[in-house]
């Protein structure tokens, strides 16, 4: 069945670079992307999954049962093979709940002082699609490395220690488009899209 209008999708977050980055892969002909900006009193939401997919399916699900509207959600983070994938989903509080993303990045340069380069590394994105009866899970990988000391002003997180394989810039040096290209992100919610275009709109985009 085809909808009248476009499909209203709340995006489960409220890390503007998340959202600006998701606007930018989701096709505004079929979709308009909410955050939770939009919405006034809802709380943070305890990640308490041990996997990103986990933890985007209790993002998406709590939301859609507060808010009733279509939800998208992610959880994201970076693994780093020499330390067993750490951070992982423990990404955006490493240093400690309340920690900046300096503070997270210098705790992980401290981790790999003294071990042997290159740390190769992958940030992981889970993102979901849910509306009470219709759920979708998809991931997708950046491939890359750490690097000694941050580079770079673009982006947020880890992106100023990480340099994607086969380029020599961080991802905090290139622009945000050409991060939208390559990231875990954009691979992830590239897949939700096709298959919501699929199932709600009857195309192959
Ligand atoms: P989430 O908001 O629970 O998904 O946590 C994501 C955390 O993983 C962020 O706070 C960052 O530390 C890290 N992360 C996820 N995606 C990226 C990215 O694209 N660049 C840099 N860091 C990222």
């Amino acid at each position: 069945m085809k909808p009248n209008g476009k499909i209203k999708l709340l995006f489960a977050t409220k890390n503007q670079h998340k959202v600006s980055e998701v606007n930018k892969i989701f096709n505004s002909k079929y979709f308009e992307i909410l955050s939770l900006t939009d919405f006034a009193g809802i709380p943070d939401i305890e990640e308490t999954g041990k996997t990103f997919e986990e933890n985007a399916l209790i993002k998406a699900t709590v939301i859609y049962d507060k808010s009733g509207i279509p939800v998208i959600a992610d959880d994201s983070g970076l693994a780093v093979e020499q330390l067993n994938g750490e951070p992982g989903v423990y990404s955006s509080r490493y240093a400690g709940e309340d920690a900046s993303d300096s503070e997270n990045n210098a705790k992980l340069l401290e981790k790999l002082s003294g071990m042997p380069k290159p740390h190769k590394a992958k940030f992981v994105c889970a993102a979901v699609y849910y509306d009470g009866q219709n759920k979708f899970t998809v991931t997708g990988e950046l491939h890359g490395e750490i690097i000694g000391q941050q580079r770079g002003n673009n982006g947020f997180g880890y992106d100023p220690l990480f340099v994607p394989t086969g380029y020599s810039k961080t991802l905090a040096e290139l622009k945000p488009e050409e991060k939208n290209k390559i990231s875990h992100r954009a691979k992830a919610f590239g897949k939700l899209e096709k298959i919501l275009i699929a199932k709600f709109f009857d195309e192959k985009e």
